[in-house]
């Protein structure tokens, strides 16, 4: 799907301030627009239809010219929210992730969160705090409006888009207690990279067709489908919102597929100089590198 004008709607974080991201290059929304787009990329995702009509009759130059996979790959992009006031994710949401890590699929999701601190861009470098460092590529949705108590059938109305995420994890902090503590395992410095930008749902797709694929060191280690999902998106941000109040520029991290490095046998995990690329199809790819 497009927009009416053929092209798709991708938001990035350039510098704190959202740019549409296009084939020939980015457009700053707060200069091209005299003010009434951003400079907050949040304020841009809460405002999507808006800047949908503004495009078909604007005709914006491009701020600066340089390819998407050059922008994503250049070190320049932030994470496209910096500072949501929550951050959500899911736990055992691919049915072979649950049977790899021997657990039965949960009866209703399994929320924990990742502190906000612990984003960052695309191409950042994120450190190596224990041995037993683990990946997980994870599909994560953009919240676009405040909503309470959706339906399932409403509940994508809120989502402004989709974006690509690594759910970084530290088995050992993580599984350290009985019962397990997800949420600080989960929230190391840099331990959630998202990016490269939030491509709109009218653009995305199917969020239950998009194929997710995480290398490590150029070797294949998930390749799976977001069909294989427990619960879907919209039963995600549908279950959420029957108790908390979603805001634009929220988060949610909806589960890795199989493949992550516990479930190997041995287990592999991360180390200093791996090099960590995380692709959804038609949403982008993430580079991130381990540092000591
Ligand atoms: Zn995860």
């Amino acid at each position: 799907m497009a927009t009416s004008k053929g092209v798709a709607v991708r938001i990035a974080n350039l510098n704190d301030r959202a740019v549409l991201v296009r084939e020939s290059g980015f457009v700053d929304l707060a200069a091209a627009s005299d003010g009434r787009f951003g400079p907050d990329p949040r304020s841009v995702l809460a405002s999507l239809p808006a800047l949908r009509a503004w495009l078909a009759d604007a005709s914006p130059a491009d701020t600066e010219s340089i390819s998407p996979d050059d922008l994503a790959r250049s070190g320049r992009l932030g994470p496209v929210v910096t500072d949501p006031s929550q951050v959500f994710a899911v736990g055992l949401n691919y049915r072979t992730h649950a049977a790899e890590m021997g657990l039965t699929p949960p009866s209703q999701p399994m929320i924990f969160t990742k502190f906000p601190s612990s984003l960052t861009g695309p191409a950042s470098d994120f450190r190596v705090p224990s041995e037993t460092t683990d990946w997980e590529a994870e599909l994560v949705v953009v919240l676009g409006a405040r909503a309470r108590h959706l339906s399932v059938d409403a509940a994508l109305d809120a989502v402004a888009g989709l974006c690509v995420g690594q759910d970084l994890s530290d088995r050992g902090l993580q599984m350290a207690g009985s019962p397990a503590q997800f949420s600080l395992g989960k929230s190391h410095e840099g331990f959630a990279p998202i990016g490269p930008w939030v491509t709109t749902l009218d653009d995305a797709g199917d969020p239950q067709d998009l194929r997710i694929e995480c290398r490590l060191n150029g070797v294949v280690r998930q390749d799976s489908s977001t069909s294989d999902m427990v619960f879907t998106v919209a039963e995600i941000v549908a279950y959420l919102s029957r108790v908390v109040e979603l805001r634009p520029g929220d988060l949610i991290f909806t589960g890795s597929p199989p493949g992550v490095g516990q479930g190997q046998r041995p287990p592999v995990f991360l180390a200093p100089g791996d090099v960590l690329e995380t692709t959804i199809s038609g949403l982008g790819r993430l580079r991130n590198v381990a540092t000591p």
